[in-house]
């Protein structure tokens, strides 16, 4: 297998109308010949804060500059699809699982990041255009392309079609279910097959106005469910030479986090938060994961020194991430930063900082017969 880190990048976003009216101030700065993010010390509030909020920075494999247009090395949508989307497609058509996940507080950035809008599209219809573009050019009589799109979402620790609509008064959970030769899988779940970018931009709206639709009504819940899109190519290569028949198959998922504001179940005193509905089982869980595999990598394993157990298990959505965090994928993650909150991204940076020391072992996934 393929032994590489978590690839870490970091983006941070341009000013919002709100930011802009209170004239706020940028207190990220970034280095693009060193790929270091550093969070300034903000100006203003009393001698003990500030002395708190002191200077740190961080180096990432990427730190995106996307705070204002006129910068030399201001990043747009494309430049962070051609960092590494387009290298996971390669490896997805070598028959490699890849999973990039978006993590930040509550308007950083994700959702613009990951699918973003019809004028500046994100990663995912990206990498889906991209996906059929490759197919037209590099297909062959020979060669046989199945492409399947499911999106789901995982609200309170729910599991919910975002594919088909949700009828009134009824919710539609699905249950997790594990087996031999599929892994972990969501039950029941819709997975369209697609010949064409337009099926999978259909699918795409009706996803998102499906979770759209939920939040509006329940009380924000964009912020606190976890999008999760997934994409499998298999590829039929028949050989007439020797009759071999092989088949790769990869898949590619393309989360978008709830708010990590949420991730907050024990504060630095070790005190349990007391609002329990505010609590994100799933991505509290996420950090412990990350904790866990952030330690194997560094822990060198000697006699008496017993791997920590990765809590999988504790929720709905490491559950089924399983092995886009720690198995077989190659996996990214981008953290989404917000340029005026200082204790929110210091924690998101340490966050993604901790997941660069993540390896995971991704093999191809190829089945030969004759
Ligand atoms: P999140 O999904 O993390 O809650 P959003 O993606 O919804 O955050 O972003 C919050 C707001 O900031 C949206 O209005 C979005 O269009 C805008 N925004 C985020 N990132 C960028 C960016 N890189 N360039 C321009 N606007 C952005
Ligand atoms: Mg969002």
């Amino acid at each position: 297998p393929d032994s590489a880190n978590v690839k870490v990048v970091v983006r941070v976003r341009q000013f919002v109308k709100r930011e802009i009216e209170r004239n706020a101030q940028c207190i990220i700065k970034m280095d693009p010949e060193t790929q270091t993010t550093t969070l300034l010390s903000p100006s203003g509030g009393d001698a003990s804060s500030r002395a708190r909020k002191e200077e740190k920075s961080f180096v990432f494999d990427k730190s995106f500059w996307s705070h204002d247009a006129n910068a030399a090395h201001y990043a747009q949508q494309e430049d962070i699809f051609a960092s590494f989307g387009s290298e996971f497609l390669d490896h997805n058509f070598d028959g490699y699982h890849t999973c990039i996940f978006a993590y930040g507080q509550t308007g950083s950035g994700k959702s613009y990041t990951m699918m973003g809008t019809p004028q500046q599209p994100g990663l995912i219809p990206r990498t889906c255009e991209e996906l059929f573009d490759r197919i037209r050019r590099e297909g062959d009589q020979n060669t046989t392309y199945n492409v399947h799109v499911s999106y789901f979402e995982v609200y309170n620790e729910h599991v919910r079609d975002l594919l088909v609509p949700k009828r009134a008064g009824e919710p539609l959970y699905l249950k997790i279910r594990e087996s031999q030769t599929d892994g972990v899988y969501v039950q029941g779940l819709t997975d369209s097959p697609v010949k064409c970018y337009e099926d999978i931009e259909r699918l795409m709206q009706i996803g998102d106005l499906n979770r759209t639709t939920a939040s509006t009504k329940m009380n924000d819940t964009s912020s606190r469910s976890h999008a999760v899109f997934t994409l499998t190519l298999k590829q039929i290569q028949h050989s007439l030479s020797n009759d071999e028949t092989v088949e790769r198959t990869a898949r590619m998922r393309l989360v978008d986090l709830a708010g990590s504001e949420r991730a907050k179940s024990t504060e630095a005193t070790g005190q349990r938060l007391v609002e329990g509905g505010k609590i994100n089982k799933s991505l509290s869980t996420l950090g412990r994961v990350i904790a866990a595999l952030a330690n194997d990598g560094n822990q060198q394993k000697g006699r008496n020194n017993r791997r920590e157990k990765v809590p999988y298990r504790d929720s709905v959505l490491t559950w089924l991430l399983r092995d886009s965090l720690g198995g077989n994928s190659k996996t990214a993650m981008v953290a989404c930063i917000s340029p005026v909150d200082y204790d929110e991204t210091l924690s998101t940076l340490r966050y993604a900082d901790q997941a660069k020391r993540i390896r995971t072992r991704a093999h191809a996934n190829i089945d030969a017969r004759s």
